[in-house]
């Protein structure tokens, strides 16, 4: 066990019992299974939040939760293999789990998340469990992603919405290099819709491969500079929201 963080999937009860005792914080990874395009494996964004909430916890302090691989995918439906909760089974997973962190003495809880999608059942989650649970909850999804990809070689899809790209398969070529099969990786920027993101038109009808962007400008060296960009900025508002120092000295103010 080391002195700031602690896994709690491979740790015993009472040594979580003996780390929120000291710091009554918890880290909670949300990823998904989708697709991402014919050159990603469908748990990238299970892969990218478990290692950057590692890598916050090492940082900051926590104890890190199992990333949990099922996400809100409604958009990739028609998909084999992608997965995908109702947004109310998503929301009551959140709170099911706030709730036992509760019981368990956890004061504060930062919710990581990767997957874009992911975000809004989580924001509505929070809202509700402010009346059930004094656990304080910081969401994040990749903060100042735009400032973190000023130097990618290619545009995003749209500023907001970006898939299987340069971005991600960077930090799956930085993280996990054999699962990326960069021979299949392609280049495709599906036409907009005039009425997407006003209709129920999923992102998943508009592409044909399943990727929004340029995947084949990716290489690894960006992957790892964003990435230690990505979780230097979490750390930042992790450590703020905790009243921390915002040195790497790990001792709460
Ligand atoms: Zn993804």
């Amino acid at each position: 066990m080391t002195e700031n963080y602690i896994d709690a999937a491979t740790t015993t009860w009472q040594q979580c019992r003996d780390f929120l005792q000291r710091y009554p914080f918890a880290i909670l990874p949300l990823g998904a299974t989708e697709q991402h395009g014919p050159h990603l494996p469908q748990n990238t964004d299970s892969l990218i939040a478990e290692a950057m909430a590692l890598q916050v916890g090492k940082q900051s302090l926590g104890m890190i939760l199992p990333t949990i691989p099922i996400g809100y995918s409604w958009v990739w439906r028609d998909y084999p293999g992608s997965l995908t909760l109702s947004f109310d089974t998503f929301r009551s997973m959140i709170k099911d789990i706030v709730l036992s962190l509760d019981r368990n003495g956890c004061q504060a809880l930062l919710i990581l998340t990767t997957h874009g999608a992911n975000p809004q059942p989580i924001k509505y989650s929070i809202r509700e469990l402010v009346d059930h649970s004094s656990i304080r909850i910081l969401r994040v999804f990749y903060p100042n992603l735009s400032q973190i990809m000023a130097d990618a070689d290619s545009p995003t899809w749209r500023p907001t919405n970006f898939h299987a790209e340069e971005f991600e398969t960077s930090l799956m070529l930085h993280l996990h290099p054999h699962l990326v099969d960069m021979t299949r990786a392609v280049c495709e920027y599906p036409p907009h819709s005039l009425d997407y993101e006003m209709s129920a038109l999923p992102m998943g009808a508009l592409s044909q491969s399943g990727v929004f962007g340029d995947a084949t400008v990716a290489t690894a060296e960006k992957g790892e500079r964003w990435f230690n960009a990505c979780v230097t900025n979490i750390v930042k508002v992790w450590r703020v929201f905790l009243d921390l120092p915002s040195d790497k000295s790990n001792q709460p103010s």
